[in-house]
């Protein structure tokens, strides 16, 4: 025989019962012997309860008896043929009389006893069990509803009952002699106690129900039909990436179950685990899926954890003292004083000096466990030789879980890289003796991010999401935006990740959207969905979405962000930029931010602030992080000069080109802010640093292209007058080039930790001299390089290689 058991959502629906009957009645038909067990529909439980106590505080609880009826009565209507719809309402309107009675007991009363409440919540299962099993007779006669108070004897502890087996056992065995060949439907949930008084399993319990018939009853599995494909590798409602685990060992069930996996109750696995019985977690709504098996032995899984899984609301008490030195017999003092008062600890961890003993609680229990402890620990308290402990709150447990574990060394260093490179600080630790569940104590509003953050880093073969926060949509910026666009499919198939851009912000306005925005209309999202543009606003925002792996854009030329760079990274945020304006500012900021972002593990790349897409910071932190040593770095670094030089040939005059320069939009509004050096100073600035130089701009030696009568011109107009009047200089200088076989190059050169940027004539021997439209040049001359240094050479400007070299920077975070 097999025991299939339904939850509240597959049973909570017209639509979801239908799936229940023909899942049953396909099992009934190829004689697979069913026993049924069903949970109350959903959201009743929470209903009766909130109902119950309404009803002790003397508040009316009549609205939602309604609201429960009528959600039974719609379902007998829509699934009963008229003709047999009359006896049903009968019995289901005198339940509800009975309910509605015990209700106003309480009421009368205004005291809500531990038993009072489980008779309350009973009227859930008893309801939907005996509505499906009338709405299965109209196709299998042989349908039979069983309250299972009858059958399953408990203790006493109402809310939380504990079986008497032998006596269980007995009782379900009579009944399935009795029944024989009947379709059972039995209440999930609900037992009695020797005096017959209606007791509770436990919320979740009809999967334990389930669990208890399909022992006694020697079932070949006991299926848990649910809502979801089975036990998944996170609570799905967090970690989207979630996937369902084909097989599980009962402990690894037990211990994602216990740590928050609500999916299965924890308690349901001891009795399939002594009859070695297994257990398959379905969905109802995917009959087709196999879901996950739970058996005795786990598989060879390619992961080294099973899965991740939470408590959301948990508070940790901490004693301290030195009368916990030595003393074995104290911390079995504690623990038991805690167990003979039913306060359940989560999680226990001690430091070996013994010092300390840290312990989690549910929130509910905390301060109860505090005056026990008072009282418990009087004398030492009053000798100082223990401190009274004070709760913390606001707290959540993580835990990685997979038998696998065990074999597989830097399980802990994983997890913890995890946390810490998203700024996640870890409380308390422990480790169960089986090394079947690491756990860690964390804060709640961190709890989200690290899940995902922690199911990423185990499950790295799954694709990894990136959450972008862009600023800027000038050319780069909306360049970018195509760009991932068009390579989105490509990422996620072939390098496993996603990009998902859910902040984007220029001067006028700002849209964030956690889904991530769709970029292939952004610009009309931005303009019709997007608020008032405010750089703070915008960046509070991205931290308060606390979201993993999360990457900030900064695609301006504005001096402003960099100001919030430092603040960024210390939110464990990366940045990718193609603004030089950090970098290239004082010597003591470079460092700074260079230093947050290491000690925070995130990333800084801006590949882009030097000959834009070329690989240039990259080849330089290679050579130098691979014990390579650099003795001199020669460059063009500006498109701009380099287009009017590489022109500056013939019969065309300077002034021309310059003109044209800027006709083509090479050149910034006032061409003196290319010719003067300025930008290419940056740029050498920043390499300089990046190789291990403590240099401020001051101490560039910066040679002038122009004469002073042009540089101190005071419009761009009188600029031009006076770069025609300097003809004859500029023609000087080329003659004196082409008669010695040369030509005009502004070069860049660092050595010996000296930055200098002058105008030179270089020969056909250079590899400067043959360099051609707006293409930039740099070669590295180092211990390794030192005969023929390495050289790097492409265009250095344009959006499209630029946003190209920020989009290869954004992959490579956190790759
Ligand atoms: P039922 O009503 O069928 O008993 P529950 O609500 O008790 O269903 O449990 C199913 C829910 O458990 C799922 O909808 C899912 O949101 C949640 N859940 C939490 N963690 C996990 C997990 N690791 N795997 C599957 N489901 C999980
Ligand atoms: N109806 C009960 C609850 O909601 C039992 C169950 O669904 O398993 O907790
Ligand atoms: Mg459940």
């Amino acid at each position: 025989m097999k025991v299939l058991k339904f939850g509240g959502t597959s049973v909570g629906t017209v639509a979801s019962i239908e799936k229940v009957l023909s899942i049953v009645r396909d099992s009934f038909d190829k004689d697979e012997k069913p026993l049924v067990v069903l949970s109350a529909m959903s959201g009743v439980t929470n209903l009766l309860t909130q109902m119950a106590e309404d009803a002790a505080e003397g508040k009316g609880f009549s609205e939602n008896l309604e609201i429960i009826e009528e959600k039974h009565f719609d379902v007998v209507r829509k699934l009963i043929a008229v003709k047999f719809q009359n006896p049903v309402f009968t019995k289901l309107k005198l339940m509800v009389n009975d309910l509605d009675d015990i209700l106003q007991g309480i009421a009368t009363l205004r005291e809500l006893s531990a038993q009072s409440k489980d008779l309350v919540l009973s009227f859930g299962e008893r309801f939907s069990n005996y509505m499906v099993s009338k709405i299965m007779e109209q196709y299998v006669p042989e349908s039979e509803y069983i309250n299972a108070s009858h059958y399953i004897k408990t203790d006493s502890d109402f809310g939380n009952a504990h079986i008497k087996e032998d006596l269980t056992t007995q009782l379900i065995q009579a009944l399935s002699y009795t029944h024989a060949n009947k379709l059972l439907f039995v209440t999930g949930f609900i037992g009695s106690n020797d005096k017959g008084r209606v007791t509770t399993l436990g919320r979740g319990g009809s999967d334990y129900t389930a669990a208890i018939f399909g022992s006694v009853l020697g079932a070949s599995i006991i299926e848990i039909w649910t809502d979801v494909n089975g036990m998944l590798t996170a609570d799905p409602r967090i970690v989207k990436k979630a996937f369902s685990l084909p097989i599980l060992s009962y402990t690894e069930a037990m211990e994602l179950s216990y740590f928050g996996a609500k999916v299965i109750y924890p308690p349901t696995m001891i009795p399939a685990f002594m009859k070695k019985i297994p257990i398959a977690i379905r969905n109802t709504f995917e009959p087709h899926l196999l879901g996950t098996r739970i058996q005795f032995e786990s598989d060879k899984s390619n992961y080294p954890i099973k899965g991740i899984s939470s408590i959301s609301d948990i508070s940790i008490i901490n004693l301290t003292g030195s009368g916990m030195i030595g003393k074995s017999g104290f911390s079995g003092r504690l623990f038991t004083l805690l167990a003979r008062e039913q306060i359940n600890v989560v999680l226990i961890t001690q430091s070996s000096s013994e010092h300390s003993i840290t312990f989690a609680v549910n929130p509910s229990d905390a301060t109860r466990a505090l005056t026990l402890i008072a009282a418990e620990f009087e004398l030492e308290l009053a000798a100082n030789k223990l401190v009274m402990p004070e709760v913390e709150e606001d707290l959540s447990v993580l835990a990685i879980v997979g038998e696998n574990m065990k074999r597989t060394p830097g399980m802990s260093g994983k997890l913890f890289h995890a946390l810490g490179r998203n700024g996640i600080n870890v409380r308390a630790i422990a480790q169960g003796s089986s090394e079947f569940n690491i756990s860690v104590i964390i804060s709640k509003e961190d709890l989200a991010k690290a899940l995902n953050a922690v199911h990423d880093a185990f499950f790295a073969e799954l694709k990894k999401t990136l959450y972008v926060f862009n600023l800027g949509t000038g050319n780069i910026g909306a360049t970018l935006f195509k760009q991932l666009y068009k390579q989105h499919d490509f990422l996620l198939e072939n390098n496993d990740i996603e990009i998902k851009v859910v902040g984007i912000s220029n001067s006028r306005k700002m849209l964030f959207d956690v889904s991530g925005v769709d970029l292939g209309s952004w610009e009309e999202a931005l303009e019709t969905k997007g608020e008032i543009a405010d750089l703070t606003g915008f960046i509070e925002h991205m931290k308060a979405l606390n979201l993993p792996n999360c990457v900030f854009i900064d695609n301006t030329a504005s001096k402003l962000p960099a100001t919030y760079y430092e603040d960024i990274f210390k939110s464990n945020i990366s940045i990718v930029t193609c603004n030089k304006i950090a970098n290239s500012g004082d010597y003591a900021q470079y460092q700074s931010l260079h230093e947050t972002a290491r000690k925070h593990g995130v990333d800084f790349y801006y590949e882009t602030n030097v000959g834009a897409g070329l690989p240039i910071v990259r080849v330089l932190k290679d050579l130098m992080m691979s014990g390579d040593r650099i003795l001199k770095i020669e460059a063009i670094l500006s498109g701009t000069i380099s287009y009017i030089f590489n022109n500056f040939v013939g019969d065309v005059s300077f002034y021309e080109i310059v003109k044209k320069a800027q006709e083509l939009g090479y050149t910034e509004p006032d061409p003196r802010d290319d010719l003067g050096g300025v930008d290419f100073m940056r740029k050498m600035l920043i390499l300089a640093r990046d190789a291990g130089h403590a240099i401020e701009s001051s101490d560039v030696n910066l040679g002038a292209i122009l004469p002073e009568s042009c540089l101190s011109a005071s419009s761009v107009d009188e600029f031009y007058a006076e770069l025609l009047k300097a003809e004859q200089y500029f023609n000087a200088l080329k003659d004196r080039a082409a008669a010695a076989g040369q030509v005009i190059r502004y070069i860049g050169k660092l050595e010996k930790g000296k930055v200098s940027i002058s105008l030179q004539m270089v020969d056909g021997t250079h590899p400067f001299y043959a360099l051609s439209g707006s293409d930039n040049i740099i070669s590295f001359t180092t211990e390794r390089y030192k005969e023929r240094p390495l050289v790097v050479k492409g265009p250095g400007a344009g959006a499209e290689v630029t946003a190209g070299g920020v989009f290869a920077d954004l992959v490579n975070v956190g790759a």
